[in-house]
């Protein structure tokens, strides 16, 4: 469903994609992980054109990323993106939040756009607040409506980066929980976390980074027991 190619990347003089090569499948779950500034965001940011690379290709379900116009507002709604900050609209109800993208964008009828936001937010636990704002929630609740923004705008596929990292430990759990969810639903997932029971778990494949690069790509079972790399191993020991 997602397939790079030789995917290269500058900050200016700094060279933080190199040479990426990465597919995932329908229905995949795939982790990412590595140390801090070895590109983990800036690759999720390429894959929904947040960012531009200068070198190699993206295609998403095999059509090469748009660079511009329409085709990019189609595809930042066929990729749903959940960042650490939530980043909801702080004056929008947690009804509105979720409706707004298929309104505006989808340009769909409030009331079918209503009901399916009803729906997402009982999936993600959060049927009772629809009503509230985002200031009268927890900090795992907003992530969940952030979840079920993203939902709303029936994305092929969800980019996670550190969804969980802002949060007080006593709400990661029900992140994850939805996010296993999902998985099991059979979303095709890249999910950014440090959370290693989450990629135990649930990944399909764990994609381990260092210094722009893809350094091990394997099977949590494979990784976690017998990681290849001197980086893998030094990284693993400081974590677990
Ligand atoms: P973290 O675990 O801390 O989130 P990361 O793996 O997500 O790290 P990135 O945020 O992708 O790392 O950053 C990769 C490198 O690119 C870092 O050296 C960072 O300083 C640099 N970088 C990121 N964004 C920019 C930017 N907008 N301009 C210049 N350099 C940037
Ligand atoms: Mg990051």
């Amino acid at each position: 469903l997602i397939e790079l190619r030789d995917v290269n990347k500058y900050y200016g003089q700094l060279h933080v994609l190199r040479d990426i090569n990465l597919s995932v499948g329908r229905g995949e779950v795939v982790v990412v992980i590595g140390p801090s500034g070895s590109g983990k965001s800036t690759l999720c940011r390429t894959v929904n054109r947040l960012e531009t690379i200068e070198s190699g290709t993206i295609t998403i379900d095999g059509e090469p990323l748009p660079e511009e116009g329409k085709g990019l507002a189609r595809l930042r709604s066929e990729v749903g993106m959940v960042f650490q900050s939530f980043n909801l609209f702080a004056h929008r109800t947690v009804l509105d939040n979720v409706s707004l993208g298929p309104l505006k964008v989808r340009g769909r009828r409030r009331d079918e756009a209503e009901r399916r936001s009803r729906e997402l937010l009982d999936r993600v636990g959060l049927a009772s607040q629809a009503a509230k704002y985002p200031a009268q929630l927890s900090g795992g609740q907003q992530q969940r409506v952030a979840i079920a923004r993203a939902l709303a705008m029936d994305p092929k596929v969800m980019l996670f980066d550190e969804p969980t990292s802002a949060l007080d430990p006593e709400m990661i759990n029900e992140v994850l929980e939805v996010m296993q969810q999902l998985a099991r639903d059979g979303m095709t997932m890249v999910v950014v976390t440090h959370e290693m029971g989450f990629a135990r778990s649930a990944a399909n494949r764990v994609v381990f980074m260092a210094d722009g690069r893809i350094v091990e790509d394997r099977t949590p079972e494979d990784f976690f027991t017998n990681p290849s790399s001197d980086r893998a191993k030094d990284f693993l020991s400081k974590i677990l």
